[in-house]
């Protein structure tokens, strides 16, 4: 087990004191991602002995990226590529000779990027497409120019395909300050007589405040609003259009800085890249369930080869032990994080346990015996949990706890504080 020296990342869109509280440390200078692992563009260290090596020297080269996301306003309106999309952008940006660190530069490598957020507060995002009749009702609801000329659109071209059209001609055409601000006021109107759909409008409104005149504000009418609460988790997969809102999250990703942006943001924009990565989905296939594994870890394993996220509860050194009981307090326990293919592997060996508890076996009866005449006993001799008891690697804990996040101050070997990247 090794402490990580993490980068940490000041976009202003982040808070000055979620991570600073979740690290255990008082408020201060804004910090809005930590960066877990061995990405070029930040790249985790570890002290081995007295010295500060890279992580990727002790642990090779990781294929996630994990990240604590701590944001006080909305982020970007964004789009991550697939892969092939991914190979080739970041090959014909190298070709055109765009520095990799450039502000303009959108492929900084050639991986794409399915990402998943676990909620450590309330946490709200935008993500994926409403259906067509959903945003027909939501456009109908403001009387504007601008929303009525999307709502003919969209009746005439209904769809996934329509949906995508009218992005792209927001994304594309001239629409004035203006007439964002008259939709914005509309929005308001409807929301202080309390009347909205599905809390399309009220999304505008709060958007607005800190992006007035964002095209990104008319486009948050057609997306999902998604409220993750703590320990609930949502993947995004390749070509799925999100932006965060508010809260504290764990991020776990591919090991990639590929973004598409729109709007909602001081960076670099790149509409028509977006609109080609453009892919269908929803936020109610966002949710990820997770697989228990044992009595006090969740795995949270969307679809993806780079990543799984393993979530358990542990007990502060004072009430170490009593885990052993199996009734860890919620109030007493904190999360500790591990996330490797690994646990992916053991998940998966973990689900024919429970297939063994469907079929009403013995736990201990060796007379007991399946169909193929195997004793029931062996199925059943592996508890649930034995293995998830075992050490894992972890990656990060709650306050009071941080010392396995950042080389901890208890240590007194590294700066506490983590270092800030200039790239932001
Ligand atoms: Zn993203």
């Amino acid at each position: 087990m090794y402490l990580l020296d993490n980068a940490a990342r000041d976009y202003d869109w982040g808070s000055r004191s979620d991570i600073p509280q979740f690290l255990g440390r008082s408020p201060g200078d804004r910090i809005a991602e930590v960066w877990m692992g061995t990405h070029p563009l930040g790249p985790s260290s570890v002290l081995v002995g007295d010295t500060s090596v890279p992580l990727s020297q002790v642990a090779g080269e990781l294929p996630f990226l994990f990240k604590i996301l701590a944001a006080d306003r909305p982020l970007s309106l964004q789009v991550h590529p697939n892969a092939s999309m991914a190979q080739a952008g970041f090959e014909a940006e190298e070709a055109a000779g765009v520095p990799i660190d450039a502000p303009e530069r959108t492929y900084r490598d050639p991986s794409h990027k399915p990402e998943m957020a676990y909620a450590l507060t309330t946490f709200d995002t935008l993500v994926g497409f409403r259906p067509t009749a959903e945003i027909l009702r939501v456009l109908n609801g403001i009387d504007t120019p601008l929303t009525q000329s999307l709502a003919d659109g969209l009746r005439e071209r209904p769809g996934f395909r329509g949906i995508v059209r009218l992005v792209e001609r927001l994304l594309t055409s001239d629409v004035s300050t203006d007439e964002i601000g008259e939709v914005v006021e509309v929005c308001r109107g409807l929301v202080d007589v309390g009347v909205d759909v599905k809390r399309a409008y009220v999304t505008a409104v709060e958007i607005a405040e800190f992006y007035p005149g964002d095209i990104g504000v008319i486009i948050s009418l057609t997306l999902n609003r998604l409220t993750l609460q703590p320990g609930e988790a949502a993947f995004l997969g390749a070509g799925i259009i999100h932006a965060h809102l508010k809260g504290m999250c764990l991020e776990i990703m591919a090991a990639s800085d590929n973004v598409l942006r729109a709007g909602l943001t001081t960076k670099s924009l790149d509409p028509k890249g977006l609109v080609a990565c453009l892919e269908k989905g929803m936020s109610r296939l966002a949710r990820v369930t997770p697989e228990p594994f044992g009595f006090s870890t969740e795995v949270f394993h969307p679809d993806v080869e780079e990543f799984a996220l393993a979530v358990g509860q542990s007990c502060p050194p004072s009430r170490r032990g009593c885990c052993s009981h199996r009734e860890p307090s919620a109030s007493s326990c904190a999360p500790v994080v591990r996330s490797s293919r690994q646990h992916r592997r053991r998940a998966r060996e973990a689900r024919p346990r429970r297939v063994g508890l469907r079929r009403g076996r013995g736990r201990s009866d060796p007379r007991h015996r399946d169909r193929r005449g195997r004793p029931g006993v062996h199925a059943r001799s592996r508890r649930p949990g034995r293995r998830a008891d075992r050490p894992g690697v972890p990656l990060a804990r709650a306050p009071g706890t941080s010392s396995r996040l950042i080389p901890a101050a208890e240590t007194g070997s590294v700066d506490p504080q983590p270092h800030i990247a200039q790239c932001g």
